[in-house]
């Protein structure tokens, strides 16, 4: 079998090779090239010191000299070019106390996390497969290299790695590997935030978002997204739903385009529901308020997990609104407000995350459902037509204009502003000057 290496990578390869070094290809590189799939990055694993490895080459940056790694820049890339290294003690479950570098492949490989991780390859000596990394990614499964109990003791990363690995491929954790991050689930608590946040961002904006639930059955939620079990534990008693809260949010993280916004949106939309829950006299439970007392769980959850502020803002936006137009007198009038307070350019994501919520519905009432959405796209392709004013800025006044007629700069002037929009929202017919200058001089604001 043969791996098509790229040809800035066979060039640092060779040089190190013809300097009398060995050198190979190795990671996620071998195991994507193997699986069809074009790698993220080529990393190369070489018995050069990160010295030599420096001497050999014009333009490096010492990425992590002390693990022996030196990153290699070529035509702009950079290359992460590390030393075979053998791991000393791990003490605090996350990196090892000291590492030696060594002249053997196969201490290299040795410390990778998975099998399918944990293969090197040569262009001319062909493939290194010391684990069985081959047939694991034929039989698509996840297994430690070695003692599945000693490396997820060594470091508790890899518990998450491992998760985050199945949702990106699609593979099974293979039985013993799963019994050891079990027993070793609490130690999560001693990764830093920022790689938890890494792992699980990737996991969730995975094909495979249903693997959320083997986070929970694994006990992994429990100490990195309690919020998360509290929905698997919440029933929903309501013809509207076939399933609990759960399993409901990965039915709509199925069914939204991958990206973080709209991934980390479905995965929280309802994560106020396990607090408003209430249980009417014939046994039917209803949700009241869960969008507006969900936008700021989900910002909280988002916070603690250091997402960006970006992601953060537009995510919990779509918490709060993800039910707007739901109730079926929805009106022009209600509807204009509506698009006007969450922002026309939130508009698109909000749709999508409406109609993911529907698909992870029960059938119950679903052509009124249908319908219900039918009138919001038509209301919103008038919208788009009519284009009537939303936003301050779309007034045929503007700050100046009632200054000039005697409003004083200040709250006095933005109050009015706002409460022009608002006529306006009402009727949009009356966004003239004329009338708004008019209007604007007879207002009572403080
Ligand atoms: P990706 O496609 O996400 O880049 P990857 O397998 O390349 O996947 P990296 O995080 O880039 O993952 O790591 C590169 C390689 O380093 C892995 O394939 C694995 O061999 C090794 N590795 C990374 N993290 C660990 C870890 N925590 N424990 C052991 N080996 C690891
Ligand atoms: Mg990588």
């Amino acid at each position: 079998m043969t791996i098509r290496i790229p040809q800035d990578v066979l060039w640092i390869l060779n040089k190190l090779n013809q300097a009398g070094h060995e050198a190979y290809v190795v990671g996620g590189c071998v195991r994507d090239s193997l699986m069809g799939r074009e790698p993220n990055d080529w990393d190369i694993t070489t018995d050069a010191e990160p010295l030599q490895v420096k001497g050999l080459f014009r333009r490096t940056i010492d990425t992590g000299l002390q693990h022996g790694t030196v990153t290699v820049m070529n035509h702009g890339v950079g290359y992460e070019v590390t030393t075979y290294r053998l791991d000393g003690e791990y003490d605090d479950h996350r990196r090892p106390d000291s590492v030696t570098f060594s002249k053997n492949l196969a201490d290299d490989l040795m410390r990778r996390d998975f099998t399918i991780n944990a293969m090197a390859y040569h262009p001319e000596k062909g493939l290194v497969d010391l684990y069985g990394g081959t047939e694991d990614l034929e039989e698509k499964r996840i297994r430690a290299v070695g003692d599945p109990d000693a490396r997820f003791n060594e470091d508790a990363l890899r518990i998450l790695r491992a998760v985050r690995f199945a949702a990106q491929l699609g593979f099974q954790i293979e039985p013993e590997t799963r019994e050891a991050i079990r027993k070793h689930v609490k130690e999560l608590s001693f990764v830093s935030i920022e790689r938890i946040e890494t792992e699980l961002t990737k996991l969730i904006c995975s094909p495979h978002p249903e693997e959320m639930e083997e986070l929970c059955q694994l006990g992994i939620t429990s100490v990195i997204l309690p919020e998360f079990d509290r929905m698997m534990e919440t029933p929903q008693n309501t013809p509207y739903h076939y399933t609990d809260v759960g399993h409901h949010t990965i039915a709509v993280m199925q069914h939204v385009s991958p990206t973080k916004v709209m991934r980390y949106a479905a995965l929280l939309h309802d994560v106020a529901k396990p607090d408003c829950r209430f249980t009417d006299e014939q046994g039917v439970d209803h949700f009241y308020g869960h969008p507006v007392k969900g936008e700021p769980m989900a910002r909280s959850v988002m916070k603690r997990l250091r997402l960006d502020n970006k992601t953060i803002d537009e995510a919990s936006l779509l918490v709060r609104w993800h039910d707007f137009g739901l109730k079926g007198d929805l009106t022009e009038k209600t509807f204009r407000k509506g698009v006007s307070k969450m922002g026309l350019e939130h508009f698109p994501a909000y749709l999508e995350i409406r109609r993911a919520d529907m698909d992870g519905q029960s059938d119950y009432h679903k052509e009124e459902k249908e319908e219900g959405f039918r009138r919001i796209l038509e209301m919103y392709e008038k919208l788009l037509e009519e284009k009537p004013a939303l936003t301050i800025k779309d007034l045929a006044v503007n700050g100046k204009d009632l200054m000039e007629i005697g409003i004083p700069a200040g709250p006095k002037l933005g109050g009015t502003l706002k409460a022009l929009l608002d006529l306006v929202l009402e009727d949009p017919a009356r966004n003239t000057r004329e009338e708004l200058l008019r209007e604007a001089g007879q207002m009572e604001i403080s």
